[in-house]
């Protein structure tokens, strides 16, 4: 069977390769020790794909890979909301969201390489509902009348999962709107359909910089010398590369496989971008980690290795609110209009004067009740650097 899983990803097109991945809970049975029936509610409901890579994979690495694709009855006991980032109703027209002030998401296609177990937009995914011409030309109508929006991400589905035509036909759409300045892709075809990523799109791509992607990986195993190797060739056709990881129970919740992933990233070139805190989406619950696991996994990282390898952790908040960042609450200890009192890495604390404050904030800050006095006169016996303006004045 590994025989046959080893030619799949090694010969042919990736049309092929795609084909030769694992959809049904009978076929699971053949590779896996899973009991059909129980999951076949599950799939049904929420569809399976495995690539002959990540079969391999879960074979010879377990746990960590599994979770992430194999489908468990748990996904069907669970009352949440489908659409819990509301993103159905930040949606001015079909396939968008425009949430933020000056960038959208444009979700070009239902289907995936693999389908994640803890996908956020599992109500979606794997299901029809293709772009159709008419679609893609109301987004660029809407676009061409928001001038406001400068960034474009293009999302789904795995939009690299298009056919480079189809692919190609969007980019040229969009790159016909003069304020559209960036593009993003976000995929995880990299990181579980390697061969996907061909000299041919790549060159494709190129003609339409700037383009950013960002690439979906959660666990240092899923970085094999195949998928090394596409990002490498994505990043030499001048495509910056990030990552996006979801922190996983079971799969990544642990700051030393945190530090391996994000060093197996950053050598295949691609920079870890966003850390996000796990959605409330429906059967995905049983993926969800404290909000304390991610603060310890960023305190875990930032200090003890290479800054370009700390992602910013992020919830993206319930009912639309957007991402919003977290850092641990260790690094500022005391923020006052004199100094910020600061703890590093080590736990060491250190004092970062402020610069000597405007007249009228003194004066407000003295808290004497004195405040015309205070803006006539500034920085009144303040212990101040000794050489600003302020203390001229008083000569
Ligand atoms: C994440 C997201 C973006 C992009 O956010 P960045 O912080 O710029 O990466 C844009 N629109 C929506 C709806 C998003 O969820």
């Amino acid at each position: 069977m590994n025989q046959r899983l080893e030619a799949d990803t090694n010969m042919g097109t990736w049309r092929e390769t795609l084909a030769a991945s694992i959809t049904r809970p009978e076929d699971l049975a053949k590779h896996l020790d899973v009991d059909p029936e129980a999951i076949k509610d599950v799939v049904g409901e929420y569809p399976m794909r495995i690539t002959p890579m990540w079969m391999k994979l879960i074979k010879e690495k377990g746990d960590a890979i599994w979770r992430q694709v194999v489908p468990e009855p748990e996904e069907m006991a669970d009352e949440s909301a489908d659409d819990p980032l509301h993103e159905d109703l930040d949606s001015p027209v079909p396939h968008l969201v425009h949430r933020y002030p000056d960038r959208v998401l444009f979700m070009v296609t239902n289907q995936c390489p693999i389908y994640c177990r803890f996908c956020t937009r599992k109500r979606l995914v794997g299901k029809p509902g293709f772009l159709r011409k008419g679609e893609l030309d109301r987004v660029v109508e809407y676009l061409k009348a928001h001038p406001e929006v400068r960034d474009i991400i293009l999302s789904g589905g795995d939009p690299l999962l298009l056919p480079d035509s189809l692919l190609e036909r969007i980019l040229k759409a969009l790159r016909g709107i003069p304020h559209l300045e960036l593009i993003r892709i976000g995929s995880r075809v990299p990181g579980s359909l390697p061969d996907r990523v061909t000299p041919e799109l790549c060159a494709m791509l190129q003609k339409y910089h700037p383009i950013y992607m960002n690439l979906h990986f959660n666990h240092p195993d899923e970085l094999t010398p195949e998928v090394k190797a596409a990002c490498g060739r994505l990043a030499d056709a001048g495509v910056p590369l990030g990552a996006q990881t979801v922190l996983l129970k079971g799969v990544n919740d642990d700051p030393a496989v945190m530090m391996r992933l994000v060093h197996q990233l950053l050598l295949a070139r691609v920079k870890p971008y966003y850390l996000y805190q796990a959605d409330l989406t429906r059967g995905t619950n049983h993926f969800r980690t404290s909000v304390e696991t991610g603060l310890e996994i960023i305190k875990a990282l930032q200090g003890h290795t290479s800054g370009m390898g700390v992602p910013h952790f992020v919830i993206d908040a319930p009912e639309g609110g957007g991402k919003i960042p977290l850092l641990p609450a260790d690094y500022l200890v005391d923020l006052t209009q004199e100094k910020a009192t600061l703890r590093n890495y080590e736990g060491k604390v250190y004092s970062y004067p402020q610069p000597e404050s405007p007249p009228s904030i003194v004066a407000h800050s003295n808290g004497n009740g004195n405040g015309s006095r205070g803006r006539e006169l500034p920085m009144v016996g303040s212990a101040s650097t000794g050489c600003g303006i302020a203390d001229a004045m008083l000569e």
